[in-house]
């Protein structure tokens, strides 16, 4: 059944000793079952969207967009494998930047909000990091 609430938050479980036998504290807890009704309760109150179904009460699609991050971790992958399956021989292959994008949606007032803090600029950190050389890398 996995490992309760309640362990995972790190509860010990306790060992107590009765006439030569020793009793441990059960595994899962009251309170584990109730987090898991409650957790239950919570999950099914969510739409396929991820927010819950009440949020969308009297909204339309009008109400929402949709918009993607570019990772470049995974654009960089992209590149990698297009690259091996041409040199594997797949002389069509290419890089796909679709593979790299996260898409998700939100109410269009939030995403008005992110594309205008994503277009303003942003003061100067306080304390830069000096640039550092990885530890086994020729200079
Ligand atoms: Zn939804």
């Amino acid at each position: 059944m996995g490992v309760p609430p309640s362990v995972l938050w790190g509860r010990q479980r306790r060992s107590l000793r009765v006439d030569g036998t020793t009793i441990h504290d059960p595994d899962w807890l009251q309170v584990d079952y109730a987090l898991l009704v409650l957790l239950d309760e919570y999950e099914a109150g969510l739409c396929i969207c991820g927010e819950p179904v009440e949020s969308h009460k009297g909204k339309t699609a009008n109400d929402y967009g949709g918009a993607y991050l570019t990772c470049p971790a995974m654009e960089a992958l992209d590149l990698e494998q297009s690259n091996r399956a041409r040199s594997d021989g797949n002389k069509e292959a290419k890089p796909d930047p679709s593979r790299a994008r996260a898409w998700f949606v939100k109410p269009i007032e939030i995403l008005r909000a992110m594309a205008e803090a994503a277009t303003t600029p942003q003061p100067e950190p306080l304390y830069q990091q000096p640039p550092t050389t990885p530890s086994g890398v020729a200079d």
